[in-house]
């Protein structure tokens, strides 16, 4: 079958680097934005130049109509999808009793039912073929408890939820379905953070580090070449939880 993947999120940092990964390693792949229009054909053009066979789309994963539309899309100028990413993923710090309903739902509605939705509209032709692989973006806070980051917390342990059960489910029919957990990566998303909390972090880090987005699509990589693993969570954090 045709190696086509799917990478939610993928215009900047990890999924960004996850695109690029599977690209040179002869994916053809659909690069899945929500704003950053300019991104994401940017990083089109250099795995073209590269050789690799690309496709731009741009899409909410919460909004369940157009990520229907993207995958139809994909289906027709790539081949139906054999690898899923959920990489797209939003944080916001704030303190428990501070969290106002809106951004709980939205980030509920881009974390985990972006998973929900992108998953069920790539499935029919995996179950048909009885193949394919599911990646799932977690994270470190998807197993530890996060202070200030209960709702970003919370999707993340719905998300390794979610990859275990649905491991189990899909197991049968030859589709894997395997999560990692990121520490802390040095993207966009952390630099709210400041510096002199990314440098604590970093002394922290048994590693003595950040992670690198390249480091997740190393890992990215590996579940989807490890042909008899399915259900598992991949801890990448330089050794910074126990
Ligand atoms: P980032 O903010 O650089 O990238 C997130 C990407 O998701 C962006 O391209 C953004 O446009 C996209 N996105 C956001 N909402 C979307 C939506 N509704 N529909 C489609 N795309 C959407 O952050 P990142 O660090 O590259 O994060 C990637 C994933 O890794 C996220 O799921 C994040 O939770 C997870 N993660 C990151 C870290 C870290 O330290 N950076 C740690 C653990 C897990």
């Amino acid at each position: 079958m045709k190696k086509v993947a799917l990478v939610t999120g993928s215009s900047r940092g990890i999924g960004a680097a996850i695109a690029e990964a599977l690209s040179r390693e002869g994916w053809a792949v659909c690069i899945n934005y929500i704003e950053r229009r300019d991104k994401a054909e940017e990083l089109a053009a250099r795995l073209r130049e590269a050789g690799g066979e690309v496709l731009v789309q741009q899409a909410d994963v919460a909004d369940r109509a157009a990520v229907e539309r993207m995958v139809e899309n994909t289906r027709r100028e790539l081949g139906d999808i054999t690898l899923l990413v959920n990489n797209a993923g939003i944080a916001k710090q704030e303190q428990f009793q501070d969290i106002r309903e809106e951004t709980w739902r939205r980030i509920f509605d881009v974390n985990v039912n972006g998973c929900f939705h992108c998953t069920q509209a790539v499935l029919g032709p995996m179950l048909h073929e009885h193949a394919g692989c599911i990646v799932n973006i977690s994270s470190i806070w998807g197993s530890h408890g996060a202070s200030c980051e209960a709702t970003y917390s919370s999707t993340k342990h719905a998300i390794i939820g979610l990859t275990r059960s649905l491991a189990a489910e899909l197991a049968p029919t030859g589709i894997r379905v395997n999560a990692v957990a990121p520490g802390v990566i040095d993207t966009d998303m952390v630099q709210v953070l400041g510096q002199e909390t990314l440098d604590y972090l970093a002394r922290e880090i048994p590693l003595g580090r950040l992670g690198r987005p390249e480091e997740i699509a190393e890992t990215v990589l590996h579940l989807v070449n490890a042909r008899y693993l399915t259900g598992q969570v991949v801890t990448v954090d330089g050794g910074f939880l126990p």
